[in-house]
């Protein structure tokens, strides 16, 4: 029996296309297998959204050519190949490259299978290896050319996935009883542009239907929440109350140079339409710091901005310039040592806001509902629907992976992130 080892950088697309790419081998025969125990196929699927995901995208390949049988292929795909690098050029002869719309035929390439590759969009998979919570790839590509980003440039214009073929994956995912979808796509608010009368609400709508317990939407630019998406989203149990809404600064001249589309007044208003319309709801934000040339009053704009935003947690970015983009062609001057201090002092002010939403969960014994993921000694742990990890208590080992729980947060756990839940029995 052949065995295949698969490594996932970057954005949950990059992973549910990890799952379907997988799931052509896996039919095929092949057991899913660690680094370590030699494989004969290692596929590396990369990110290069910073320099930090190429080193790490860099630093896999190098393992995988360490640690394949001999005679066995690396395989690397996806972003960082359609950005191209000189380390594929000095590896060339060991690695079989495929860019992003080559993915689906991978399996096709290496086995020379006589069945035909499918359509890209089509790349989909009814079964799962590598995750509890499946994330589901609804769209692809983006046009909005935010001036540091990358993604334009190496996943192409938007396009949708056929709602037929959505649906089919969904009914099928929870006839083999996984309780959590992650609705995926590179700029997901952009599903349907490219269908007539169509769009991410009447997804939403129709999703809602099939037989998935928990639906948890992945980033969304913050336009795409207008008041019919908020008050479809609070009126739906299914749908987590967990919105991850991209800032990047809360400068509004920086916000200009980035080529975002919104004002820091805008962003303020839909976060706070969010959190009237859902109280509980987990809001999480990305920022970038170090953006060319961001002066200390823009950072200072940023940091009390989001001091005044009721987030629930922060991710932070340092700017690196990206190749082909426009913010790479600008000047940047900014010492490193000031970025790190900028990215430190948000860390930090996201860590409270962390702390603070967790000690509101607990106080006010907000419901929550968590699919179980791993077993670390006698708790479960998951990442409930309002994105808090949570550790369950299970000393009688009569719980199962994947199982759906109502759960209420009871306190922190002290020797880790997260908070220690109990059962309880809310709907
Ligand atoms: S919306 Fe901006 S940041 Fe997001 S993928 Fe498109 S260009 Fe990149």
């Amino acid at each position: 029996m052949k065995k295949i080892s698969i490594t996932t950088l970057g954005c949950k697309t990059n992973q549910f296309e990890s799952e379907a790419i997988l799931d052509q081998f896996i039919k095929h025969g092949y057991v899913l297998c660690e680094l370590i125990e030699n494989p004969d196929i290692v596929i590396i699927n990369t990110c290069c959204v910073t320099n930090r995901a190429e080193y790490k995208s860099r630093y896999a390949i190098r393992r995988a050519l360490k640690n394949i049988s001999p005679g066995g292929k690396v395989v690397v795909a996806g972003c960082y190949v359609n950005k191209g690098s000189s380390f594929f050029e000095e590896n060339r002869k060991r690695l079989l490259l495929f860019q992003n719309d080559q993915k689906h035929e991978i399996f096709h390439h290496i086995e020379k299978s006589e069945d035909s590759p499918q359509d890209f969009l089509e790349l989909s998979t009814d079964s799962y290896y590598l995750h509890t919570r499946v994330p589901v790839k609804v769209q692809d590509g983006c046009n909005f050319f935010c001036a540091y980003c990358i993604l334009p440039y190496v996943r192409g214009k938007p396009v949708s996935r056929p709602i037929r073929s959505i649906i089919e994956q969904v009914n099928s995912l929870a006839e083999n009883g996984v309780k959590e979808m992650i609705l995926t796509g590179i700029n997901l608010g952009l599903y349907g542009f490219d269908i007539e009368n169509f769009n991410l609400l009447y997804l939403l709508k129709e999703i809602v239907k099939t037989d998935i317990k928990q639906i948890r939407l992945s980033s969304i630019e913050p336009m795409f929440f207008n008041d019919e998406m908020i008050d479809f989203i609070a009126s739906q149990k299914k749908i987590c109350p967990h919105f991850h809404i991209p800032l990047q600064s809360g400068s509004d001249s920086v916000l200009a140079k980035m080529n975002r589309k919104y004002s820091t007044l805008e962003f303020n208003k839909i976060i706070q339409n969010v959190k009237s319309a859902i109280p509980d709801a987990a809001i999480g934000c990305d920022v970038i710091v170090g953006f060319p040339d961001e002066t200390d009053e823009e950072f200072g704009k940023t940091y009390d901005f989001i001091d005044n935003l009721p987030i629930s947690y922060l991710h932070v970015f340092r700017y690196s310039p990206r190749k082909f983009t426009k913010a790479s062609e600008m000047e940047w001057n900014l010492s490193g040592t000031v970025s790190k201090k900028r990215m430190q002092s948000l860390q930090k002010l996201g860590l409270n806001k962390k702390n603070e939403y967790s000690k509101y969960l607990i106080e006010k014994k907000v419901p929550l509902k968590a699919v179980l993921e791993t077993k670390q000694k006698e708790y479960w742990t998951s990442v409930s629907d309002h994105y808090v990890k949570i550790f369950l208590k299970d000393e009688y080992n009569i719980a199962e992976n994947g199982m759906l729980k109502n759960v209420v947060a009871k306190d922190f756990k002290t020797d880790s992130d997260g908070l220690i839940a109990e059962e309880c029995s809310h709907d």
